[in-house]
């Protein structure tokens, strides 16, 4: 008979463990449930609706994530809870904080990849940059997202995740709850409209007025120009929208946004008009535009640009270019950038500058790049059945 000691019962302690971490929980993770999906869940366990209510504001409002604490449940209600369900929350692997106050977590996904939220304190409001994907697909030429390539989207769980771990990290214990984030845009990795379905039901919470009540001019989705699926949330949400321009001619837009080649400018600004034409309210769009020296930061781009947005209500966000490695792109002069801001004011656009925040974090926009693993099969596969950019297109 063997003779087992106590250490091989800690090997195998450990090696269970292990092995347990690996398999995927069969429990319903309830942080990635939408109001509606909440119900179905409670509905299937008999359970009236008034039950989404309490979860949705134990979970994303007070930030509990341990059934035993919810105690306005019966004790019979938390263990049902506890046996088929749980709160699983993303791992954070790095939490920093720039000097400008900017604060980024960088958070570990299953299967070993990492993303990037980032958290933006002003005067007025406080704005968190959520990511939507690991990578993103379609390789923008300055972005540098688009440079670690593509390896899946975001569950809701994942992407609401962000803004549950944001929250809950920016609470000082034992002081009065203070609301720190008022904005939430989806502008960090990824291309939201390509993980559409999670996306909605992210923003859904973001509104939810027993998750995270936030208003709805104060969510932006903000887009590369995937013009069909522009349309399809003009009929499902009323959010902010931003479309990021970047060139004013499909030449160079082409180059500078792929996915321009299949959705080009005339058709971006025509599904740009059509969402805003839905939206309840008098809303504009943020028009994003990266300016990179001598590639688009002329006089000429200017007035190109004034030219393609004249009919939309827009206001125009200039981002001066933010280096990273091996980029080949340079950050144009000020001057460079006041004169290009100066001829859109002259042609009657209300124009800014993104001032650049969290640059010694590398939080600064367009330098988000977490950790994406499997780059050149997954994004080859994902482009192939999204059709987002034609074989001949790329
Ligand atoms: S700019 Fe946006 S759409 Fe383009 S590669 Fe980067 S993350 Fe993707």
């Amino acid at each position: 008979m063997t003779d087992i000691q106590a250490t091989d019962f800690e090997a195998l302690d450990r090696l269970e463990a292990e092995e347990k971490a690996k398999t995927p929980s069969k429990k319903v993770n309830l942080l990635g449930l939408s109001p509606k999906k909440m119900d179905e869940f409670f509905e299937g366990l008999g359970e009236k609706k008034f039950r989404t209510q309490q979860m949705l504001k134990w979970i994303h409002q007070i930030g509990e994530s341990d059934f035993d604490k919810m105690t306005n449940m019966s004790k019979a209600m938390r263990t049902k809870l506890a046996e088929v369900a749980e709160i699983s929350l993303p791992e954070i692997v790095m939490d920093k904080t720039s000097v400008d106050g900017t604060r980024k977590w960088v958070m570990k996904m299953p299967g070993g990849s990492s993303i990037e939220t980032v958290y933006i304190p002003e005067k007025e409001r406080g704005t968190l940059c959520i990511s939507s994907q690991i990578g993103c697909a379609l390789d923008c030429s300055f972005c540098s997202t688009g440079k670690q390539g593509f390896n899946r989207d975001l569950s809701v769980a994942e992407i609401i995740g962000q803004l549950f771990v944001a929250s809950q990290s920016l609470d000082t214990p034992g002081e009065k709850r203070v609301r720190r984030i008022t904005n939430v845009v989806m502008m960090g990795m990824g291309e939201p409209l390509l993980n559409f379905d999670n996306v909605v039901d992210s923003m859904e919470l973001m509104l939810n007025d027993f998750a995270y009540s936030l208003s709805k001019r104060r969510v932006t989705l903000s887009t590369s120009g995937v013009v069909p699926m522009m349309d399809k949330l003009g009929d499902l949400a009323d959010v902010s929208l931003a479309v990021s321009l970047h060139a004013g001619n499909d030449k160079l837009r082409d180059v500078l946004v792929p996915i321009n080649k299949k959705y080009p400018i005339k058709e971006l600004i025509a599904a740009t008009n059509r969402y805003l034409a839905k939206l309840p309210d008098r809303r504009k769009a943020t028009i994003e535009y990266t300016m990179m020296k001598d590639v688009n930061d002329s006089t000429q781009d200017a007035e190109e640009i004034a030219e393609v947005l004249k009919n939309t209500p827009c206001k125009i966000n200039l981002i001066p270019f933010n280096p990273f490695p091996n980029s080949g792109y340079e950050r144009p002069s000020n001057n460079r950038v006041y004169r290009f801001r100066d001829l859109l004011h002259e042609r009657g656009f209300i124009v800014t500058i993104r001032s650049t925040r969290g640059d010694d974090i590398d939080a600064a926009c367009g330098q988000l790049v977490g950790q994406v693993e499997d780059r050149t099969r997954r994004q080859q596969k994902y482009i192939e059945l999204h059709q987002v950019n034609d074989s001949d297109a790329v």
